[in-house]
Protein backbone atom coordinates (compact mmCIF):
# COMPACT_ATOMS: atom_id res chain seq x y z
CA UNK A 1 0.00 0.00 0.00
CA UNK A 2 1.24 3.70 -0.64
CA UNK A 3 1.89 5.75 2.01
CA UNK A 4 -0.30 5.27 5.21
CA UNK A 5 -1.04 7.09 8.21
CA UNK A 6 -2.79 5.91 11.46
CA UNK A 7 -4.24 8.05 14.37
CA UNK A 8 -4.10 6.36 17.33
CA UNK A 9 -6.22 7.71 19.93
CA UNK A 10 -5.69 5.91 23.48
CA UNK A 11 -4.66 7.03 26.61
CA UNK A 12 -2.33 3.87 27.86
CA UNK A 13 0.49 4.93 27.51
CA UNK A 14 2.19 1.32 27.43
CA UNK A 15 -0.49 0.26 25.00
CA UNK A 16 -0.01 3.15 22.66
CA UNK A 17 3.40 3.27 22.43
CA UNK A 18 3.40 -1.08 21.87
CA UNK A 19 0.61 -0.01 18.39
CA UNK A 20 2.80 3.17 17.25
CA UNK A 21 5.67 0.37 17.39
CA UNK A 22 3.62 -2.46 15.93
CA UNK A 23 2.64 0.04 13.00
CA UNK A 24 6.22 1.36 12.60
CA UNK A 25 7.66 -2.37 11.93
CA UNK A 26 4.56 -2.34 9.28
CA UNK A 27 6.15 0.37 7.58
CA UNK A 28 3.51 2.67 8.44
CA UNK A 29 3.08 6.46 10.09
CA UNK A 30 1.10 6.66 13.09
CA UNK A 31 0.60 9.33 15.67
CA UNK A 32 -0.62 8.69 19.26
CA UNK A 33 -2.95 11.22 20.83
CA UNK A 34 -3.93 10.42 24.52
CA UNK A 35 -6.99 12.57 24.58
CA UNK A 36 -10.28 12.82 22.68
CA UNK A 37 -9.86 16.57 21.63
CA UNK A 38 -5.93 16.02 20.89
CA UNK A 39 -7.52 13.51 18.28
CA UNK A 40 -9.95 15.52 16.83
CA UNK A 41 -7.74 17.78 16.14
CA UNK A 42 -5.26 15.50 14.11
CA UNK A 43 -7.65 13.37 12.54
CA UNK A 44 -7.70 15.62 9.17
CA UNK A 45 -4.77 13.54 7.06
CA UNK A 46 -5.11 10.22 9.15
CA UNK A 47 -6.15 6.87 6.44
CA UNK A 48 -7.29 5.40 9.28
CA UNK A 49 -8.32 5.85 13.57
CA UNK A 50 -7.37 2.91 15.87
CA UNK A 51 -9.83 4.58 19.05
CA UNK A 52 -9.88 3.22 22.96
CA UNK A 53 -13.36 3.80 24.32
CA UNK A 54 -12.27 4.65 27.08
CA UNK A 55 -10.37 8.05 27.22
CA UNK A 56 -9.81 10.41 29.72
CA UNK A 57 -11.93 13.26 28.36
CA UNK A 58 -14.45 12.45 26.34
CA UNK A 59 -16.63 9.06 26.24
CA UNK A 60 -14.83 7.26 23.06
CA UNK A 61 -18.81 6.91 21.52
CA UNK A 62 -19.04 10.61 21.62
CA UNK A 63 -15.62 11.20 19.69
CA UNK A 64 -16.89 8.91 17.41
CA UNK A 65 -20.27 11.00 16.57
CA UNK A 66 -18.66 14.25 16.47
CA UNK A 67 -15.72 12.74 14.22
CA UNK A 68 -18.52 11.12 11.72
CA UNK A 69 -20.49 14.51 11.52
CA UNK A 70 -17.36 15.44 9.66
CA UNK A 71 -15.73 12.73 7.89
CA UNK A 72 -15.67 9.28 6.65
CA UNK A 73 -12.24 7.92 7.62
CA UNK A 74 -12.24 4.20 8.54
CA UNK A 75 -12.30 3.64 12.70
CA UNK A 76 -11.31 0.75 13.82
CA UNK A 77 -12.26 0.90 17.59
CA UNK A 78 -10.41 -0.98 20.74
CA UNK A 79 -12.52 -2.13 23.69
CA UNK A 80 -11.54 -3.99 26.43
CA UNK A 81 -14.29 -5.76 27.09
CA UNK A 82 -16.47 -8.21 25.40
CA UNK A 83 -20.29 -8.52 25.73
CA UNK A 84 -20.33 -5.31 27.53
CA UNK A 85 -22.58 -3.74 24.02
CA UNK A 86 -20.01 -1.46 23.88
CA UNK A 87 -18.67 -3.34 20.28
CA UNK A 88 -22.43 -2.59 19.49
CA UNK A 89 -22.90 0.90 20.41
CA UNK A 90 -19.37 1.73 18.76
CA UNK A 91 -21.06 0.45 15.27
CA UNK A 92 -23.72 2.37 15.55
CA UNK A 93 -22.04 5.09 16.44
CA UNK A 94 -20.33 5.05 13.32
CA UNK A 95 -16.80 2.78 13.65
CA UNK A 96 -16.27 0.29 11.08
CA UNK A 97 -15.16 -2.15 12.93
CA UNK A 98 -13.75 -3.69 16.71
CA UNK A 99 -11.18 -5.53 18.21
CA UNK A 100 -11.07 -6.77 22.03
CA UNK A 101 -7.98 -6.32 24.38
CA UNK A 102 -5.31 -7.64 23.97
CA UNK A 103 -4.91 -7.07 20.85
CA UNK A 104 -2.77 -10.17 18.73
CA UNK A 105 -1.03 -8.09 16.28
CA UNK A 106 -1.08 -10.00 13.69
CA UNK A 107 -5.19 -9.95 13.60
CA UNK A 108 -4.85 -5.82 13.98
CA UNK A 109 -2.56 -5.68 10.98
CA UNK A 110 -5.18 -7.60 8.84
CA UNK A 111 -7.93 -5.56 10.08
CA UNK A 112 -6.54 -2.40 9.48
CA UNK A 113 -5.25 -3.49 6.29
CA UNK A 114 -8.48 -4.31 4.95
CA UNK A 115 -10.36 -1.25 5.93
CA UNK A 116 -7.79 1.06 4.44
CA UNK A 117 -8.08 -0.78 1.55
CA UNK A 118 -11.98 -0.88 1.29
CA UNK A 119 -12.08 3.19 1.62
CA UNK A 120 -9.61 3.31 -1.25
CA UNK A 121 -11.59 1.45 -3.07
CA UNK A 122 -14.88 3.44 -2.11
CA UNK A 123 -12.97 7.28 -2.46
CA UNK A 124 -11.83 6.49 -6.14
CA UNK A 125 -14.90 5.64 -7.19
CA UNK A 126 -17.12 8.14 -5.26
CA UNK A 127 -14.50 10.77 -6.68
CA UNK A 128 -15.89 12.63 -10.23
CA UNK A 129 -13.52 15.53 -9.96
CA UNK A 130 -16.05 17.83 -10.37
CA UNK A 131 -14.33 20.30 -7.73
CA UNK A 132 -12.07 21.14 -10.25
CA UNK A 133 -14.54 22.49 -12.17
CA UNK A 134 -15.41 26.36 -12.04
CA UNK A 135 -18.88 27.23 -10.34
CA UNK A 136 -20.87 29.21 -12.26
CA UNK A 137 -23.80 31.70 -10.23
CA UNK A 138 -25.22 34.33 -12.82
CA UNK A 139 -21.96 36.86 -12.97
CA UNK A 140 -19.77 34.89 -10.34
CA UNK A 141 -17.54 32.41 -11.42
CA UNK A 142 -15.62 30.63 -8.64
CA UNK A 143 -12.97 29.07 -9.66
CA UNK A 144 -11.56 26.93 -6.21
CA UNK A 145 -8.72 24.78 -7.98
CA UNK A 146 -7.28 28.23 -8.85
CA UNK A 147 -8.56 30.03 -5.71
CA UNK A 148 -10.01 32.97 -7.69
CA UNK A 149 -13.14 34.11 -7.23
CA UNK A 150 -14.56 36.95 -9.88
CA UNK A 151 -17.72 38.86 -10.49
CA UNK A 152 -18.74 40.39 -13.96
CA UNK A 153 -14.86 39.45 -14.90
CA UNK A 154 -13.47 41.55 -11.83
CA UNK A 155 -11.43 39.31 -9.22
CA UNK A 156 -12.91 40.08 -5.59
CA UNK A 157 -10.67 39.72 -2.86
CA UNK A 158 -11.34 37.05 -0.08
CA UNK A 159 -8.69 36.15 2.54
CA UNK A 160 -7.67 32.58 2.72
CA UNK A 161 -10.44 31.52 5.06
CA UNK A 162 -12.94 32.47 3.30
CA UNK A 163 -11.50 30.52 0.12
CA UNK A 164 -11.31 27.88 2.51
CA UNK A 165 -14.76 28.13 3.60
CA UNK A 166 -16.04 28.54 0.14
CA UNK A 167 -14.05 25.55 -1.20
CA UNK A 168 -15.71 23.16 1.65
CA UNK A 169 -18.92 24.00 1.16
CA UNK A 170 -18.59 23.33 -2.56
CA UNK A 171 -16.98 20.42 -2.68
CA UNK A 172 -20.05 19.08 -3.23
CA UNK A 173 -22.78 21.92 -4.90
CA UNK A 174 -26.10 21.32 -4.81
CA UNK A 175 -25.49 19.37 -1.56
CA UNK A 176 -25.75 20.19 2.28
CA UNK A 177 -22.16 20.09 3.73
CA UNK A 178 -22.23 19.98 7.80
CA UNK A 179 -20.87 22.24 10.19
CA UNK A 180 -18.16 19.74 11.35
CA UNK A 181 -17.07 18.56 8.11
CA UNK A 182 -16.35 22.33 6.88
CA UNK A 183 -15.00 23.22 9.93
CA UNK A 184 -12.94 20.22 9.82
CA UNK A 185 -11.26 20.80 6.60
CA UNK A 186 -10.67 24.41 7.20
CA UNK A 187 -9.56 24.41 10.42
CA UNK A 188 -8.28 20.32 11.07
CA UNK A 189 -10.88 20.01 13.59
CA UNK A 190 -14.46 19.46 13.89
CA UNK A 191 -14.80 20.82 17.29
CA UNK A 192 -18.02 23.17 18.03
CA UNK A 193 -15.52 25.73 19.86
CA UNK A 194 -15.50 27.01 15.85
CA UNK A 195 -18.57 27.32 15.37
CA UNK A 196 -18.46 30.53 15.96
CA UNK A 197 -15.52 31.58 13.44
CA UNK A 198 -17.17 29.60 11.01
CA UNK A 199 -20.70 31.65 11.06
CA UNK A 200 -18.22 34.77 11.24
CA UNK A 201 -16.72 33.37 7.99
CA UNK A 202 -19.98 32.65 6.05
CA UNK A 203 -21.11 36.09 6.59
CA UNK A 204 -18.25 37.93 5.42
CA UNK A 205 -18.56 35.64 2.37
CA UNK A 206 -22.06 36.56 1.71
CA UNK A 207 -21.79 40.07 2.03
CA UNK A 208 -18.44 40.24 -0.12
CA UNK A 209 -20.28 38.19 -2.92
CA UNK A 210 -24.01 39.43 -2.07
CA UNK A 211 -27.34 37.72 -3.55
CA UNK A 212 -25.38 36.03 -6.26
CA UNK A 213 -23.84 33.54 -3.70
CA UNK A 214 -26.04 30.61 -3.48
CA UNK A 215 -24.98 29.79 -0.04
CA UNK A 216 -28.29 28.69 2.15
CA UNK A 217 -28.13 27.85 5.35
CA UNK A 218 -29.43 24.43 6.18
CA UNK A 219 -30.80 24.91 9.76
CA UNK A 220 -29.37 22.54 12.93
CA UNK A 221 -26.76 21.21 10.24
CA UNK A 222 -24.78 23.50 8.06
CA UNK A 223 -24.42 24.88 4.39
CA UNK A 224 -25.59 24.14 0.88
CA UNK A 225 -23.78 25.80 -1.94
CA UNK A 226 -26.59 26.34 -4.87
CA UNK A 227 -29.09 23.33 -5.64
CA1 LIG B 1 -8.52 3.77 27.96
Amino acid sequence: MSRVRILVVEDDEGVGEALVETFTVAGWESELCRRGDDGLRHVRDADLVLLDLGLPDIDGLDFLRVLRRASTVPVLVLTARDGDGAVVLGLRAGADDYLVKPVRQAVLLARVQALIRRSRVGRKGHDSGAADEPLVFGALRLDLAAREVTRGGERVALTATELDVLAAVASRPGEAVSREEIQLQVWGTPAVGRSRSLDFFVASLRSKLGEELPLRTVRGFGFRLGG
